[in-house]
């Protein structure tokens, strides 16, 4: 059986990457899209086999409630649009899948979560890397103790940003620079990889104020999370070199990834430094988003909840929001 999905955001993401997507999966289908260009949306319906009945703009979006077809609807928009597209969306009686970073607020976070179970409807977050195979094995092998006792963690992430209009660069739209859009996938490697949460941060920002990118939001930013077990994660994100990359250091191995959440071309390497290449067994798609998409319809069609459920979203957004305090004030911060 396959679930309809409603894709809000005809953007890089949502029609670059989602939507060609729908082919790989198994319980997974596109049955409507939502845009405000309703040239782009007429084309894209035709091409990806959506009825004109499936096109709506976002003045329009609330009468999806009125289309059976639309089981879950997926948010790939600004982040300052999720917190409002995922409630209306809950309101209008769907399954929601929210794309990272959560929202501009743990506040906001928490107001999504409330309304998707006011309706008794589910709420992911569209983390890919649980669906992503190299991710997978390399988490595997960490809690198997191949690499022994884990000590150390290490990741950096980022992308040299070369448009300086873009959404990404306004904090009221984005929340934040590198560390919402980047630094988030080091986080949540540093969480899903230790298996273990931060018990604080420290933080510290470098940004070059004369560059014109960099007017509203940090480009580069270090962060360190101290975990239960004596782990140290030393994590960074940037907007102005690229990196991705994630390293485990445990007293008889260690582990890397490089690249480490990449779309593609993900490379893992386990033992001592790089002589022992793997090649991870297949996910649980034949792709990370066809393992993304599948797994949400199937928790709504067994009534699970999914492994990246919004208050996964809402555990990045309060630790995020005490890496900024601590960069801000200069000081560790005490998590819980
Ligand atoms: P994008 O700018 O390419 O697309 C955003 C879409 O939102 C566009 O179609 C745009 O027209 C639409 N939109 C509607 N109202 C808008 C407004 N007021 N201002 C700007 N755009 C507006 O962005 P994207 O890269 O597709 O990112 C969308 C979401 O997907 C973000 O939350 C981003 O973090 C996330 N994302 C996730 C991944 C991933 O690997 N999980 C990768 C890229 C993006």
């Amino acid at each position: 059986r396959k679930l309809g999905y409603a894709i809000v955001g005809l953007g890089g993401y949502g029609l670059g990457i989602i939507i060609p997507q729908f082919k790989n999966c198994q319980h997974s289908k596109l049955v409507a899209v939502v845009s405000g260009d309703p040239v782009k949306a007429k084309k894209v319906a035709a091409e990806y086999g959506v009825p004109e009945t499936g096109i709506y703009d976002y003045n329009n979006y609330d009468s999806i409630k009125n289309n059976p077809d639309i089981d879950i609807v997926y948010v790939c928009l600004p982040v300052s649009m999720h917190a409002e597209y995922t409630i209306r969306a809950a309101k209008a009686g769907k399954h929601v899948l929210c794309e990272k970073p959560m929202a501009l607020s743990s506040a906001e976070c928490e107001s999504m979560i409330a309304a998707c179970k006011q309706a008794g409807k589910k709420l992911m977050i569209g983390y890919r890397c649980h669906f992503e195979p190299y991710n997978l094995e390399a988490r595997r092998r960490a809690r198997a103790g191949e690499i022994g006792k884990l000590r150390y963690f290490r990741s950096e992430h980022g992308f040299n940003f070369n448009n300086p209009t873009a959404w990404r660069l306004k904090k009221a739209m984005s929340g934040g620079g590198s560390l919402m859009d980047m630094g988030i996938y080091a986080l949540q490697a540093a969480r899903y990889m230790t298996a273990e949460e931060p018990i604080s941060v420290y933080a510290r920002e470098t940004t070059d104020k004369s560059d014109p990118r960099f007017r509203e939001v940090e480009d580069m930013i270090e962060f360190q999370l101290e975990f239960p077990s004596g782990v140290i994660a030393s994590c960074m994100s940037m907007y102005s070199a690229n990196q991705n990359h994630i390293l485990l250091m445990g007293d008889k191995g260690r582990i890397e990834l490089e690249p480490g959440t990449s779309y593609n071309g993900n490379r893992l390497w386990v033992g001592n430094g790089r002589s022992n290449e793997i090649t991870p067994p297949p996910g649980p798609g034949a792709t990370q988003w066809a393992g993304q998409l599948d797994h949400m319809a199937q928790c709504v069609i067994q009534d699970r909840q999914p492994i990246v459920a919004g208050e996964e979203g809402l555990r990045d957004m309060r630790i995020i929001e005490a890496i900024y305090k601590s960069a801000r004030e200069q000081k560790r911060i005490a998590l819980r």
